[in-house]
């Protein structure tokens, strides 16, 4: 009697907390594509099979793509408005590793009750020099850390917090060297070598075009530091075919998001130093969200005393698609937004990158393209943080980071004029085993998501 109500109870009792059944299974780092379903136990993939299996709950991936969950390397916001838009877009973990924190402790801290999605922060050298040269700038830096030099005690003030910021478990370095013209060489090889000597990668948005990159790869080269490249779309423009050249005789690393416009605060030094003698004619790269107007001398000088961020469009679609479809570029949005403003790339570059640079313009394949978006990042960060050898990968004993879309209707719809819009066709997306999105929404009142942090 008591035996026979056991085995009935296995017979009839699900197996998994929850499964995904009959979605094509697309897993970067084996190759693997097939037609299979999914079990997850306890947060992680416990079984990739043909067999029946069943779950407390079940997910009907027929006729979708069942791949790891995205990777962003890039993603500023942090906040819970852009956990949500990107969680929309198919990410499980955003990284802000180019402008990253001050306070590496305090920033995970605030964050530690958990998120809709996975999260990380580098030790940020842009905002360790505001603290540092105590800067009034709200985002970027607008005074002293952007143009003044550092004294030899406070360039090593700034070295000591960039090491105090990986000992608190910091993913990476971040730096902008565009963001602060004023530190001179001696800062960056102080800098760099922090990197070199900790093994911790650096992701630096360099100076503008091949001597910026030559700059980048020249301290990288003399203090062994682990270079990451960010947006070289951005950083490259018309010299994009030359720096992916230059990166790969390098071994280093890179990153590009798919959008011939990019967007920073116009009070930056970035922006300033470029835009504020040049003529007239390039003043109208710059586009002001609020009204979509380009600007001219009078109103480039009248938005730079208010303050906020601004769309510049600087490069072609050519040299996009060569960016994207790089086999040297992890994709990564740049995810920017602030007070209700932001650049579509933070809601549609995933989605963009699988609709249109994978199904409409055939520029890469689509298992090449998710390699770039989950395991290429996943693999770059590794060496720092082992806890990633878990993500960007579909095998068991994977975390139970999944994205599941319709490779034949998924795109963006972010415009820059309304860039707060969510994709279309990303069905469901996993953290840590819970449906953050189901159906194409998300999931309201729910944490799943956890620190991704070094050691
Ligand atoms: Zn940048």
């Amino acid at each position: 009697m008591f035996f026979g109500l056991l085995i009935a109870l296995q017979l009839t009792a699900p197996g998994y907390d929850r499964v995904i059944l009959g979605g094509r299974v697309m897993d970067p780092a084996s190759g693997l594509d097939a037609v299979r379903n999914v079990g997850i136990q306890n947060g992680r993939l416990a079984i990739i099979t043909t067999n029946a299996i069943s779950g407390r709950d079940t997910i009907d991936a027929t006729g979708l793509v069942v791949a790891p969950g995205f990777i962003d390397l890039h993603a500023h916001g942090q906040t819970p408005e852009t956990y949500r838009f990107q969680a929309l877009d198919g990410v499980t973990t955003a990284l802000e590793l180019e402008l990253g924190t001050a306070d590496v402790a305090a920033w995970y801290r605030e964050r530690e009750p958990g998120q809709l999605i996975n999260y990380g922060v580098s030790i940020g050298h842009i905002k360790v020099r505001m603290a540092v040269l105590h800067d009034s700038g709200a985002v970027m830096p607008v005074a002293d850390a952007a143009y003044r030099a550092a004294t030899p005690a406070e360039i090593s003030e700034i070295t000591r917090r960039i090491e105090t910021g990986l000992r608190a478990g910091a993913v990476s370095i971040g730096a902008g060297f565009t963001y602060t013209p004023g530190a001179t060489r001696d800062e960056l090889v102080a800098l760099f070598r922090v990197a070199g000597t900790s093994r911790a990668s650096i992701h630096v948005h360099i100076r503008p075009g091949v001597a910026g990159l030559e700059e980048a790869l020249g301290l990288a080269a003399e203090t062994n530091a682990p270079l990451h490249v960010v947006h070289i779309n951005s950083a490259a423009l018309a010299a994009t075919p030359q720096m992916l050249e230059m990166i790969r005789a390098a071994h280093v690393t890179t990153e590009a998001y798919p959008y011939t416009a990019g967007m920073t605060e116009i009070q930056s030094a970035t922006i300033q130093d470029q835009y504020r003698g040049a003529p007239e004619a390039r003043l109208a790269e710059m586009e002001w969200p609020p009204t979509g107007e380009r600007l001219n001398r009078e109103s480039f000088a009248r938005y730079t005393k208010v303050g906020g961020p601004i769309v510049i469009h600087s490069n072609t679609e050519a040299m996009v698609l060569a960016a994207i479809a790089s086999p040297l570029t992890a994709i990564a949005s740049d995810a920017y937004w602030r007070n209700g403003m932001g650049h579509p790339r933070t809601t549609g570059t995933y989605a963009k990158v699988l609709g249109h640079y994978v199904r409409e313009a055939h520029a890469l394949s689509l298992m090449e393209a998710l390699r770039k978006m989950t395991l290429l990042p996943a693999q770059r960060l590794e060496p720092r943080v082992p806890a990633l050898r878990h993500k960007g990968r579909l095998q068991v004993g994977a975390d139970g980071d999944i994205t599941i879309f319709d490779p034949a209707t998924v795109i963006d719809r972010s415009t820059y004029r309304e860039p707060s819009l969510a994709p279309v066709g990303i069905q469901h997306v996993l953290v840590n085993g819970v449906p953050v999105v189901a159906k194409g929404h998300v999931v309201a009142g729910i944490t799943p998501g956890k620190a991704v942090r070094a050691p």
